[in-house]
């Protein structure tokens, strides 16, 4: 399972039909508008799913 960084929904990587690559790494949506939300925005969506440096 991978979340869906715009609404923090659970989604099904297999039956995701909304992904694109950004930077190297796969993100999955449940809906063409959250996907869109992402690429309007993706750092600010990026940065919950990066870790920390400490
Ligand atoms: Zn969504």
């Amino acid at each position: 399972m991978v979340i869906d960084l715009v609404c923090k929904m659970k989604i099904d990587e297999e039956a995701a039909s909304y992904s694109l690559n950004y930077e190297g790494r796969d993100y999955f949506f449940c809906s063409e508008g959250c996907m869109e939300e992402f690429t309007r925005r993706p750092l600010e969506y990026v940065k919950s799913d990066w870790p920390v440096p400490t």
